[in-house]
């Protein structure tokens, strides 16, 4: 089995300028609704719902579920760091010293997959079986694509990594408690996929997983029959369904969802069991549960589709969907993870595109244009400064915020706007009764104060092995300053040494363009492995470092083409 384990390090120690008086979170809590929601979690333990099954909670962000079998152990999703997982294997080993036999993975997040080292053995001769849907590829390759800082950027905002304070050893978030010293992520390879419905027997227990595209493609749901115990995995949390989220995910499936909750159904579970969330029990309260959820989930999209035909706008539909009543007000969706409005935002943008049914989206003025009419509406940048500031101690937060950036997007007063838009994002997220929106608007505060979001490095070189060597060329792309490069040609093969790959980029006018093969006479020609390539696309280290050491060899200048690089 290869074993892959690297450490995931989210860069908390340079958010040491911001001290918290106290608390230990850049920011207050003062929602009693939030407070009371994640006050849930409790200490670490193992919570025990069948003679076999175990619910690992509160380890982690996130669950893991602990099945022993006659002989072994099987083991439903590892948590999110290797610490947490070990902490969670310490408690598991007061109940039974059986070998962990088989892990499965219900999908390829970070918080259901990076423990997974703490339950595999460090040696090379014995390996478990690990499980996972056989679409599990397409994610590992996604977080090493282009937009992996994005992908990174706004995990890190909405569970509040970047917003904890340094030395904070747990902080609440209403999918679980984060533990922020435990930093080691690790992936164990699958070493068995699952492409249909599939029933096993596994340490003498009998296991049904159904892989059903829905909150990520590679999703599993999981079934044991003799336990009467459902595994829902991340398809439903006991909150506001999440068709979609702000992180955006191209592979979320809000059908997928829906129909996810019905294979649930049709087990007629006794138990269920979340990646996030307590245990629910009792078969009338598990089918009430899930039949909610896939109702609110499917109102949600059937309402959206209607009013996209209709040609009401996105921000409108936003405003004015109502679940039916019941719905609506069931304790059990309410919004504390993403908030219902964006959740029907990004429904509607996923199903319609960029267009929200207004012309004027197609012809308006550039946001500093728009700001500065605005300023000038309201009688100059002194007189929006003070209508902020009133909107502030008026408590009209989300107003203050807009006002205030108008005045930061032209340049005027913004020293003062800023302030204000800082407290205002600090006073929403210290009211707000959802755990994610505390933390984006937080990390926007933390970001004015910094001066610009955190770009997140690529910490993924570990688990790079399986993506091609073609996808790595790719990174370059997005890096090439088409300014600084506006009048340059230049071509340079890249000659990949131990796949004896080579690939031809061309430089032309602003724009990079790559292609396998190789120029006749190129301008430079740069020589490396497949590790020298991913640091050096992945900015692990930058190209003077890589040559100095030899782990690239040029022929030609390669100081030009790395000047126009970002
Ligand atoms: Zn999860």
């Amino acid at each position: 089995m290869k074993l892959l384990r690297f450490v995931l390090i989210l860069g908390l120690g340079i958010y040491c300028s911001f001290a918290s008086t106290s608390t230990n979170i850049f920011g207050a809590l003062e929602s009693k609704e939030l407070r009371e929601n994640v006050s849930m979690f409790g200490d670490s333990r193992l919570v025990q719902v069948t003679d076999r099954v175990y619910l690992a909670y509160a380890y982690d962000l996130v669950n893991a579920v602990f099945v022993i079998g006659d002989d072994g152990v099987v083991i439903i999703d590892t948590l999110a760091r290797v610490e947490n997982a070990e902490r969670a294997l310490d408690s598991l080993r007061q109940i039974t010293e059986k070998p962990i036999v088989a892990v499965i993975y219900s999908h390829g997040h970070f918080d259901h997959t990076g423990g997974s080292a703490a339950f595999s053995p460090t040696d090379s001769e014995s390996s478990i079986a690990v499980y996972a849907s056989a679409k599990w590829p397409r994610y590992r390759q996604e977080l090493v694509s282009p937009l992996y800082p994005m992908i990174n950027r706004r995990l890190i905002e909405q569970v509040g990594f970047a917003v904890a304070t340094p030395g904070t050893e747990r902080y609440e978030h209403v999918l679980g408690p984060v533990y922020p010293q435990s930093t080691t992520q690790s992936y164990v390879t699958p070493t068995h996929t699952i492409s249909g419905r599939t029933q096993i027997t596994l340490a003498g227990v009998k296991f049904e997983i159904v892989p059903i595209p829905s909150e990520m493609d590679d999703e599993l749901v999981v079934w044991l029959p003799d336990e009467r115990v459902a595994y829902a995995a991340d398809t439903m949390v006991q909150m506001f369904p999440f068709l979609a989220t702000p992180r955006s995910e191209p592979s979320r499936s809000p059908r997928g969802l829906i129909k996810a909750k019905d294979i649930l159904l049709d087990w007629e579970p006794e138990y269920l069991l979340f990646g996030h969330g307590p245990v629910v029990s009792g078969q009338s309260e598990v089918k009430a549960l899930i039949t909610n959820s896939r109702d609110a989930e499917q109102s949600l999209l059937d309402q959206t589709i209607a009013a996209i035909n209709k040609g009401k706008t996105r921000d409108q539909t936003a405003a004015d969907l109502r679940l039916p009543a019941h719905l609506a007000n069931d304790p059990k969706l309410i919004d504390a993870y993403h908030r219902q409005s964006w959740v029907i935002k990004g429904l509607y943008s996923r199903l319609s595109g960029w267009f929200g049914n207004d012309v004027l989206e197609m012809v308006q003025h550039i946001p500093v244009e728009e700001a500065k009419r605005m300023i000038s509406l309201a009688g100059g940048p002194n007189a929006m400064l003070s209508k902020a500031r009133a909107a502030l101690r008026a408590q009209d937060y989300p107003w203050a915020t807009q006002l205030s950036s108008y005045l930061i997007r032209a340049d005027q007063r913004s020293d003062s706007a800023l302030q204000i838009k800082i407290d205002a994002l600090k006073a929403m997220a210290a009211n707000t009764h959802s755990s994610n929106e505390r933390f984006y608007l937080l990390s926007g505060a933390l970001w004015l104060e910094r001066g610009g979001p955190i770009v997140p490095a690529f910490n993924l070189e570990g688990q790079t092995d399986m993506v091609p060597t073609s996808e790595l060329i790719e990174l370059l792309g997005p890096r090439l300053d088409p300014i600084r490069s506006a009048d340059t040609n230049f071509t340079i093969n890249l000659l990949v040494t131990d796949t004896q790959e080579s690939f031809r980029l061309t430089v032309r006018r602003g724009v990079l363009e790559r292609r396998s093969g190789e120029h006749s006479q190129p301008d430079l020609v740069l020589a490396m492995g497949r590790k020298a390539l991913l640091a050096f696309t992945t900015k692990l280290s930058s190209l003077e470092e890589l040559l100095r050491q030899d782990r690239v060899v040029q022929k030609g200048d390669a100081s030009h083409f790395w000047s126009l690089l970002n």
